[in-house]
């Protein structure tokens, strides 16, 4: 695999850092993990396999050669006689295509969404980000599934719990937003994204056991602990 290529499939600009490359790879794999895609059929999760031997692949394949960046940024200008003097003139350099479909299926219309789960460690919590630029349809699945994890790990700790209200704010907004959306109606020409079709839909979260159970008995153990602070007081 080129440099080009690898630098495509990361999604990263040609002067991009090894940390951002890893930032970057760390990004989509949350995206594209097969177990993300695993509601799909064996078509869909194949594809998700495959998608993520090539990102793997992709960050092994990055030179991050300095002699290569100095040759870059020399080609960024060059230089032209304007009759008595030369100018420096920068160049018009072909800027690498924008993805501008959905990361997991190449459709648009597709819009960033930035969403996290959290999981209550009692003492610590640990946040899942999930950053992409989805369609509809892909994030909505993604979407459902972040907020209903979210709603069943997010409130086991003191301070988790105030972190997770926040963080249940925040995907909301996303939430709404991927309503607002049109549904995906054609791939992008030229998408590296690594399914054919849209994500098929997940149950919504209000149609979810768990997320519930979790959130009535974490407002059930606070109402004991108000109930029994307010009698000791009184
Ligand atoms: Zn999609």
């Amino acid at each position: 695999m080129d440099d080009t290529t690898a630098r495509d499939i990361l999604g990263i600009g040609p002067h991009a850092t090894r940390e951002e490359a890893r930032t970057a790879y760390k990004r989509r794999a949350k995206i594209l993990h097969p177990d993300r895609h695993a509601h799909g059929s064996q078509a869909d999760l194949r594809a998700a396999e495959r998608a993520m031997a090539e990102l793997t692949d992709a960050l092994h394949a990055l030179r991050f050669d300095a002699a290569k960046r100095t040759s870059d940024a020399q080609q960024a200008t060059h230089r032209v006689w304007t009759g008595d003097r030369y100018v420096d003139v920068p160049r018009d350099r072909p800027r690498r295509p924008r993805h501008r479909g959905c990361e997991v299926c190449g459709h648009t219309p597709a819009m960033w969404i930035d969403i996290r789960a959290l999981n209550g460690l009692i003492i610590l919590h640990r946040t899942d980000r999930y950053a992409a630029t989805l369609c509809r349809n892909c994030g909505t699945a993604i979407w459902r599934d972040v907020q209903a994890q979210t709603l069943t790990l997010g409130w086991w700790g003191i301070p988790a719990l105030f972190a997770n209200l926040a963080v249940l704010v925040n995907n909301r907004g996303y939430g709404a937003a991927l309503r607002e959306l049109d549904p995906p109606h054609a791939r992008a020409a030229g998408s590296p994204a690594p399914r054919s079709e849209p994500m098929p839909l997940t149950k919504p979260v209000t149609a979810r056991v768990l997320p519930w159970l979790a959130t009535a008995t974490v407002v059930i153990i606070i109402v004991l602990l108000v109930a029994a602070a307010m009698q000791a007081r009184g």
